[in-house]
């Protein structure tokens, strides 16, 4: 008998339950990744992404080869590609990880009719993507938790299982025909400090963090310039990392720093949960409507200056910049930028979130646009109005100004005292600096946010 495994946003051998039943029910296998125009459609293969992409299927390919199979990719229309794959080798079964998208859940419909038609069963796996599966917990009269402290009780009552092993074998049909996996080699507009993708590097660097700095990981996790958070976000988003597996390392070491790690985990999954119930959340304010945003139009000129790291705003420029050029950006530095654009500038939420997610390569619809609208304050903060102050924020995260030096060049020459108010220089300082004036003044920027507040 032969199974076709869908590969989704699961791209790795480890602990993948989806591989793991299709090795047992079946004799031969097909690992299978389908290139969907739809997704370059949505314009969401980005070239960051793309990059990482290719870095990970490139890597399960060599992963499988080694195990005496191969990677099948094959690009067109997912449901048509997977039927006509199932058709070649006379698969009776496929089996994929569930989603949570809209995309993901259109996707899973149209493979369940393709396939149905067909006779081929199709087997949808929980808890792949998320350690724990989207509404397996829920609030007494809701499908989804809208808060996340009583979230994260229950989710850490939940009993996980225990991470499944790499398949030692893996028996491919010769018949089955695909595609080259696509290189990063030669794409265009590349941040030039990009990470390399894949399982293998994936792993390599948890192994190396968890022996480094998983320990001060509670301590030091905002510390913009010490750069100690785990940078495993885009493994996790492509899935060359199972949360679960991640989940179960960081309790074998324990301490404070993996409690803290653990809590950053059951946060993707929160917003997974909120997702999966509320898939137009990923366009539609959350909970609190806000209609005064401003648009493209009308802020043109601080949108480009923000997209630019050119607002005057020596951190809020600092995180752009990382960006820019490592396609990432510390957590600290995205809530800062996030809250200078939507509350200081006063601009529409889903303007910084397309330009996230045109530039990192963690890019996520679940965990970027729900983010944004939690620092927008129109999602699941329980504190909407809250603004962060940029100055402050420098001050505390970044208090002798290595993380600012590190990406605003301009202010390399200057000392920890002005280095988040480079204003408060004298002029003739500031005039050879080359590092622009303030757009906006902190307080024009938070009176404007009140009156629209205020008016509704
Ligand atoms: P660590 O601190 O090492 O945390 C470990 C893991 O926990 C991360 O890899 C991530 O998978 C998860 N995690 C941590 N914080 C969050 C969070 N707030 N929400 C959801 N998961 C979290 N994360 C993305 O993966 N993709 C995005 O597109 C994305 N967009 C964001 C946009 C904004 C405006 C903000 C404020 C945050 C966004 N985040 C996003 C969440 C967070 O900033 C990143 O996950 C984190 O910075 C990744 O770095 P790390 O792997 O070193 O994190």
């Amino acid at each position: 008998t032969v199974a076709v495994v869908l590969f989704t946003a699961d791209l790795r051998l480890h602990d993948h339950p989806p591989l793991h039943a299709a090795l047992r029910a079946a004799d031969e296998v097909v690992p299978l990744f389908v290139r969907d125009p739809a997704v370059h459609a949505a314009g969401f293969d980005a070239p960051n992404r793309a990059a990482f992409l290719a870095d990970c299927l490139a890597d399960l390919d060599s992963s499988l080869r080694r195990r005496g199979g191969r990677l099948v990719v094959r690009s067109g229309p997912v449901a048509r590609e997977v039927r006509a794959v199932a058709a070649d080798c006379g698969a009776t079964e496929v089996h994929m990880a569930a989603g949570v998208t809209g995309y993901a859940h259109r996707r899973e419909e149209r493979l369940r009719r393709a396939l149905g038609a067909d006779g081929v069963r199709l087997r949808v796996h929980d808890a792949v993507v998320t350690a724990v599966a989207p509404g397996a917990v829920a609030p007494t009269g809701s499908d989804h938790f809208a808060v996340f402290t009583p979230y994260f009780r229950r989710w850490s009552g939940q009993s996980l299982r225990g991470p499944l092993p790499a398949p030692r074998a893996v028996r491919v049909p010769d018949a089955v025909r695909g595609e080259e996996p696509p290189s990063r080699a030669g794409m265009p507009g590349l941040s030039p400090q990009l990470a390399e993708g894949g399982e293998t590097a994936g792993r390599a660097r948890f192994a190396r963090w968890a022996r480094a700095d998983l320990s001060r990981y509670e301590e030091h996790h905002d510390d913009l310039a010490g750069d100690a958070t785990s940078r495993l976000s885009p493994y996790l988003h492509f899935g060359a990392l199972s949360p679960v597996e991640l989940i179960h390392r960081a309790r074998e070491r324990g301490g404070a720093g993996a409690e803290a790690f653990e809590r950053q985990l059951c946060w993707r999954d929160f917003h997974h949960q909120v997702l999966a119930a509320r898939p137009d959340a990923s366009v539609r304010d959350y909970r609190t409507r806000h209609d005064r945003w401003r648009g493209a139009e009308e802020a043109a000129g601080d949108i480009a200056a923000w997209r630019e790291g050119r607002t005057g705003y020596p951190l809020v420029d600092a995180g752009l910049r990382q960006l820019r050029t490592e396609g990432w950006m510390h957590n600290r530095a995205r809530l800062v930028v996030a809250s200078f654009l939507t509350k200081t500038l006063y601009v529409d939420w889903r303007i910084g979130a397309r330009h996230f997610l045109d530039l990192l390569v963690d890019g996520d619809i679940v965990n970027n646009q729900l983010n944004w609208q939690w620092v927008a304050g129109t999602g699941t903060d329980s504190r909407p109005h809250r603004v962060l102050n940029p100055v402050r924020q420098g001050r505390r995260y970044d208090p002798d100004g290595t993380y600012v030096r590190r990406w605003v060049p301009e202010l390399a020459g200057v000392g920890a005292e002005t280095v988040h108010e480079p204003w408060r220089l004298p002029a003739e300082r500031r005039a050879v600096l080359g590092y622009p004036e303030p757009l906006v003044g902190l307080a024009d920027g938070l009176a404007r946010f009140r009156q629209a507040r205020e008016r509704g």
